[in-house]
Order: C-alpha cells, then sequence, then structure tokens
C-alpha cells in the first residue's frame, strides 16, 4: 500500500504550530468512498486535550447542572476527567466513555457536542429522571500523540498524531481485569467502583471498509459476549442496543452492522459488565482519526455524520432511560442483524 510520506522528524520543529504541514498526497489503495484519496486526513479540527479541558471548564461555569471532577491522571500526567449530571443518586444512571483508544477521536468530538446539548433547557426534564455520567478522552496521551513510542509512519497531517495506544504504548481497551495503567485505575476506582450505574455505552472506531448487506456501515454495536455476563444484565444491554439502532437506522446516513467482538474479560464491554453487573454495550463508528493503515482512517468530510450519530446515540439513550421506554425495547432484532463484513479491497 502507498501511503502518503509524513516526516515528524522534520515537522518537529513546527510541532508546536498550528499551521497545517502540507505534503503531497499520494492515493492511499482500498480506502473507502469517503476517504477517496483526494481528501487530507487533518488532526487540527478535532479538539486537542488543552482545548477540550477549557470546554469542559467552560461548560461547568455555564451549566448549573453540571458537575466537572477530575478523576486521575494519565501516565504523562493529564489530567482526566468526569463530566456528572447527578439529580437523584436513586435515578437510573448511564456512563459514556470514550476515546481509550486515542486515534478514535470523533466520538469524543460527538461527547462534547452532547454535554453542550445537556445543558439546553429542552434536556432540563430529561435530567430530572436520568442520572449521565461522561467520561471524555480516557487517553489523552495516545490522542495527543505524546507517547513512548515513534509514529513517523501514521497518515494524518496536522500537528499531531493520534494513536490508540496509552503513553508505553498498552491497550487500554484490554486492562479491565488487570487495571494495571493509570488510566484504567482512574475509571475503576473513581466512576465504576464509586457510582450505581446501570447503563454504558463504550464509543470507538473501526476500520472504513466493513459492511452489511452490500452497504458500507456508519458503525456497529455489541453488547457483552462474555460467558460470565450475568444473563438480565446482557438483555438489558440488548435492549440498550435496540434503542441505538432505532435511533440511527432511520437517519438516513446510519447503517448499523453487528460487530465481531471476542469474549475476553480484559475488554471494557466484556470485564465491566462481569465485575460490576453494569448493562454495556460497545458503539464503533466508522474510520479513525489516524492510523498508520490507510483504510482505517476516514478523511473530514464524514466527520459531520460520524459526530452527528454520537449525539443521536447519546440522546436517544438518556431519553429511553429517562422515560424508561428501554424496559419496552424487543431485543429480537439482534438475532437477524448480520455481523458486518470487510469489504474486500479493489
Ligand atoms: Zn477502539
Amino acid at each position: 500500500m502507498k501511503k502518503k510520506l509524513l516526516m515528524l522528524t522534520v515537522a518537529g520543529g513546527l510541532l508546536a504550530s498550528s499551521a497545517a504541514i502540507q505534503l503531497p498526497f499520494v492515493e492511499a489503495v482500498g480506502n473507502g468512498p469517503n476517504y477517496g484519496g483526494h481528501e487530507t486526513v487533518r488532526t487540527a479540527i478535532l479538539h486537542t486535550y488543552e482545548e477540550m479541558v477549557a470546554f469542559l471548564k467552560e461548560q461547568d461555569a455555564k451549566q448549573e447542572q453540571m458537575e466537572l471532577e477530575v478523576i486521575g491522571q494519565s501516565i504523562k500526567g493529564r489530567d482526566l476527567y468526569l463530566v456528572k449530571y447527578i439529580k437523584n443518586p436513586d435515578h437510573p444512571t448511564i456512563l459514556f466513555l470514550t476515546q481509550q483508544h486515542g486515534n478514535e477521536q470523533l466520538t469524543t468530538e460527538g461527547a462534547l457536542e452532547f454535554i453542550k446539548h445537556l445543558g439546553t433547557r429542552k434536556m432540563k426534564d430529561v435530567l430530572n429522571h436520568v442520572n449521565v455520567l461522561i467520561v471524555p478522552m480516557l487517553n489523552p496521551d495516545g490522542a495527543m500523540g505524546d507517547v513512548d513510542f515513534p509514529l513517523d509512519d501514521y497518515i494524518a497531517s496536522g500537528d499531531r498524531h493520534l494513536t490508540r495506544y496509552n503513553a508505553v504504548g498498552a491497550d487500554l481497551n484490554r486492562d479491565h481485569v488487570n487495571k494495571q495503567y493509570p488510566e484504567t485505575k482512574a475509571l475503576h476506582n473513581n466512576v465504576l467502583r464509586k457510582y450505581h450505574i446501570d447503563y454504558m455505552i463504550d464509543l470507538h472506531h473501526q476500520g472504513a471498509n466493513s459492511e452489511r448487506d452490500g452497504k458500507l456501515v456508519s458503525g456497529s454495536i455489541l453488547y457483552p459476549t462474555s460467558p460470565n455476563a450475568d444473563e438480565e444484565v446482557v438483555y438489558r444491554s440488548k435492549q440498550l442496543g435496540a434503542v441505538i439502532f432505532d435511533a440511527i437506522e432511520p437517519t438516513g446516513w446510519g447503517h448499523l452492522g453487528k460487530y465481531v467482538g471476542g469474549s475476553s474479560e480484559a475488554i471494557g464491554r466484556n470485564g465491566i459488565a462481569v465485575e460490576y453487573g453494569i448493562s454495556t454495550l460497545l458503539f464503533e463508528m466508522r474510520g479513525m482519526s489516524d492510523h498508520y493503515i490507510g483504510s482505517y482512517v476516514i478523511g473530514q468530510k464524514s466527520n459531520g455524520y460520524l459526530i452527528r450519530q454520537t449525539v443521536v446515540a447519546l440522546d436517544a439513550a438518556v431519553r429511553a432511560i429517562a422515560d424508561g421506554s428501554i424496559h419496552e425495547k424487543d431485543v429480537s432484532f439482534w438475532d437477524t442483524l448480520p455481523y458486518q463484513e470487510r469489504r474486500s479491497e479493489q
């Protein structure tokens, strides 16, 4: 595969500058139609960690119902944040988690949009019936490319690269049993063990070329698949999945497949369901913000609908829990929803 050459060492002196480094774009083979090869994948349009923190503080100052808390620090010392809307601890509670994988940032962009949305008047009554917890960007070191390994072959352009791994190259979404890294420790000790959480959506991005029924998907979903997960917990996860599916599919741009996922409890979707009895749902958005494999990355023309997809999903989940309609959800669609398949490269 031909890849755009990004010379990070040359660009090193410009890292602090916001000036985008324009290099000739060599078309990557086998990317989805929205990547196209004519589109530059730019990281500059994404919130940096610092911009995200500024946004959260600004919203915290504006929104009466919102509380902002630091739950720990990343390996490189970045504060990890929890956004809380807790009207009554006895109300049902949902947690949204984004960017365990640092190169999967549109989920965070969507979560920040959603935080703004929660501050609007029309959400006030909804928040009288449901508690909402949001942990945006659990892996800020990976998101900022501030890691102890080289990212020279990553393809996005801009003043930083984004990587899946934390600063020491660990995959946080394989650390939910051992909880070895400060990021996963913070999530478990100061969120999962501290609040009574009923539901969780773990937001990720997948490659850009998966399809269902011959059409590229906008994302994929999956419930806990560990054999140790309680049947009732899994059933409620499937109901949460039904809420999301019914909200996304009719949009016109939304098309979801069933994610092909493992049963390891080191994965959040499984481990968190087993350890805490939380009904979890994995929601994977199409295409990553940066990667060294071209077909995993998606161009910025898709940013709008993918951010929208996060906002629509989170809004639907919160409303369905608030009005109790989640309990009426039929889970039988899961039996006929096909697993997504990887489109063969041309
Ligand atoms: Zn991920």
